[in-house]
């Protein structure tokens, strides 16, 4: 009953070129039964032509809504932009542009009162599942966000995104991937049992064409957050049919 959600990270790729190469492919394909969404970079948003077949969405955005922040960019001027999702807390802004778990509640606290859909990633690092820390370092990044604000579960979609597998080509076997997923469902329903049932768990970590199907198969993954295979106009459209 969850409608699957692919998205597109780029990270700090792509080019107008390839704004034009997506959108043609994606036109083509037209598919309904999976919602598409794309996540350029910033300053290619607006050279994307409106879609019915994709929705567009960044990768960041400020906590604070407008003022003497040099270099960044507010939800309502990503917002204009032609963004309707935004991604909060990505491992690589969590670690290298040492984003907080405080800092990503506000973010995703700011997305959704201007209106934007958050996409919540939370995921462990390779130490921290050997010392079997997973579910322990995911609810600690999930209470973050929602145990004082449950009601932002409901406008949220999450991913979970084991950093191990993150541009690596080892993508989180499809059980390994549902065990975690189920955790978090499971998780979740303690602040809002109904938005629980119904929040998109996306799966990210090197999801291409050929394991994306056994991903999709598992009864708590509802789609796909793909980075390197997301600039392969080819390879994205045949993850997305993977879907349907
Ligand atoms: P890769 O698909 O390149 O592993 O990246 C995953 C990711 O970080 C998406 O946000």
């Amino acid at each position: 009953s969850r409608k699957a959600l692919i998205a597109a990270n780029w990270k700090m790729n792509g080019s107008a070129a390839l704004v034009k190469e997506m959108t043609n492919t994606l036109q083509s394909l037209a598919i309904s039964a999976v919602d598409v969404l794309l996540c350029p970079p910033a300053t290619l948003l607006t050279r994307f032509a409106p879609s019915s077949q994709f929705a567009l969405g960044a990768q960041t955005l400020s906590h604070e809504t407008s003022g003497a922040f040099t270099g960044e960019l507010s939800a309502q001027l990503l917002s204009e932009a032609g963004a309707r999702f935004v991604i909060v807390g990505h491992s690589e802004r969590r670690s290298l542009n040492f984003e907080t778990d405080g800092l990503v509640a506000a973010k995703l606290a700011t997305a959704v009162a201007a209106g934007l859909t958050p996409l919540l990633c939370v995921g462990e690092s390779l130490a921290e599942r050997q010392q079997e820390k997973t579910q322990q370092v995911i609810a600690r990044q999930l209470d973050a966000v929602y145990a004082s604000q449950p009601e932002l579960l409901a406008k949220s979609v999450i991913a979970y995104e084991p950093i191990w597998a993150i541009g690596t080509g080892e993508s989180a076997s499809p059980e390994q991937a549902q065990q975690t997923h189920a955790f978090i469902r499971a998780h979740l329903a303690q602040y809002d049992a109904t938005a629980a049932a119904a929040v998109r768990i996306l799966y990210g970590g090197s999801v291409n064409a050929e394991n994306c199907a056994a991903l999709f198969a598992q009864a708590d993954i509802d789609g796909a957050l793909v980075g390197g295979a997301s600039l392969k106009p080819a390879e994205f459209a045949q993850i997305c049919l993977a879907a349907t």
